[in-house]
């Protein structure tokens, strides 16, 4: 096949055989936004270039080389979304939902990172995301890590850690960013190319350097939360006693600092070691200042983004399936009357039958092939259609799951009759 025929590189088709895990996710997902209070909201997959400048920030992984930018035929310079808080608070400043309001946000849908494609890490990948903007007190990051928690637990998923930390207010950073500098500086001769780069613009980002040959380095740098100022301290302890109160595990891990600028006090990863390198199944953290400095009023903000390509590979790695779907009826239709009465009886049962699967057979075919495709379609049941059964105003029911014996039931009686079959 020529190249441009194939999908491209680190971007995934999702067949439908995928797809069960992924909706499952998502449904659980869906009820449990529903069940704390958070709405949904999309905004595009495209914004200005300047929007993720801004926020996420210059000398970040993902704006430095991840972006897909490009000039529309406008001229104006676009980027696809590599995530999905910056549109989120640009829409909502746009729309004034910030304006002595409260709001409990999430949305969903691709992101776009041009990353080396490797398991767990694609071009092309799904976030699930959530987002509070006007609460200022750790109580909503603690109530954030509860959602998340219970998603793992609705999913059937154990052995998730929760590592926390607190960047401060950039006020605070100042000062430990001064000594981080001078540390990194006596250390010069370790630093890699991309690190070197940051030590003047944004030396905590080396701390969030991926380069395993910089790990001992970073170990050995002097930690943020020594340098925390007294209400940056109050709500990171006072987000710790929340978590201890809900009853979630957590570790204080001194060296995570997440990979985007925008970040304030709390942040948070939950891990997993079931995945290999890629071992980041959902983060976030609170950017107090970001509305702000995207020319909205002053706004609190927290929030996290879950992958779930990362999470449907842990499902499966914990041998956990998706639950079954709907019970299925196979229609078999054995002559030209039986399509003519089938088409207006599968109606009739869908209407009457809501969450149940009636999938009639389109295309002809003999008896048996029919027989075996509705074996095949995972339908429980077989609803058997000949001119005979038209004739009577009946249709024969097969198990195709037991043993049972063929019955046949007038059509008026079917709802109910399947509906009893099908419990
Ligand atoms: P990592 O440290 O693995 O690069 P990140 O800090 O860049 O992750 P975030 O920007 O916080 O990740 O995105 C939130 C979540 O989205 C991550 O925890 C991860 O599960 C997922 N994610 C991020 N980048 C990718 C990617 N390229 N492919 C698949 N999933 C991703
Ligand atoms: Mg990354």
């Amino acid at each position: 096949m020529s190249r441009t025929l194939q999908a491209v590189r680190g971007m995934n088709d999702l067949l439908p055989a995928a797809l069960p895990l992924w909706q499952f996710v998502e449904r659980q997902a869906r009820e449990l936004f529903a069940a704390y209070g958070y709405q949904e909201m999309r905004v595009p997959l495209v914004e200005h270039a300047d929007l993720f400048q801004r926020s996420i920030g210059e000398q970040t992984d993902i704006v430095e080389k991840e972006m897909y930018t490009f000039e529309d035929r406008g001229g104006d310079r676009l980027s696809l979304r590599p995530e999905a808080t910056a549109g989120l608070v640009r829409a909502a400043i746009e729309n004034g939902l910030l304006h002595n309001q409260r709001h409990r946000l999430w949305t969903s849908g691709p992101m776009f990172r041009h990353e080396r494609p490797q398991q767990g890490r694609y071009r092309q990948f799904h976030q699930i995301d959530c987002e509070a903007f006007g609460y200022e007190g750790p109580d909503i990051d603690a109530e954030m890590i509860l959602l998340s928690a219970r998603l793992w637990q609705r999913l059937g998923l154990g052995g998730l850690r929760l590592r926390i930390n607190s960047l401060g207010t950039p006020e605070s950073r100042r000062e430990y960013r001064a000594q981080l500098v001078d540390y990194f500086t006596r250390h010069r001769d370790q630093l890699d190319a991309d690190s070197l780069r940051r030590l003047d613009g944004n030396p905590l980002r080396i701390l969030d350097s991926k380069n395993p040959a910089l790990a001992a380095i970073v170990a050995g740098a002097p930690a943020l939360t020594e340098h925390l100022d007294p209400a940056s301290r109050e709500h990171f302890e006072r987000f710790q006693q929340l978590l201890a109160a809900g009853g979630i595990d957590f570790t204080i891990d001194q060296r995570l600092v997440r990979g985007l600028d925008y970040y304030s006090r709390t942040v948070f990863e939950w891990t997993t070691t079931a995945l290999g390198a890629q071992d980041a199944v959902c983060s976030g953290g609170r950017y107090d200042g970001l509305v702000a400095q995207l020319g909205g009023e002053p706004t609190p903000a927290v929030g996290w983004a879950l992958g779930v390509e990362r999470l449907v590979s842990l499902l499966q790695a914990s041998g956990i399936a998706a639950p079954p779907g709907p019970p299925g009826v196979y229609v078999v239709l054995a002559g030209e009357r039986a399509l003519l009465a089938g088409l207006p009886l599968a109606e009739r049962l869908r209407a009457a039958l809501p969450g149940v699967t009636v999938e009639v057979n389109l295309g002809g075919g003999g008896f048996k092939a029919q027989l075996r495709r509705a074996d095949r379609s995972g339908a429980r049941l077989a609803l058997i259609l000949g001119d005979d059964e038209v004739a009577r105003g009946v249709a024969a029911l097969k198990d195709l799951r037991g043993a049972g014996p063929q019955q046949d039931c007038a059509w008026d009686e079917l709802p109910a009759r399947l509906r009893a079959l099908l419990e």
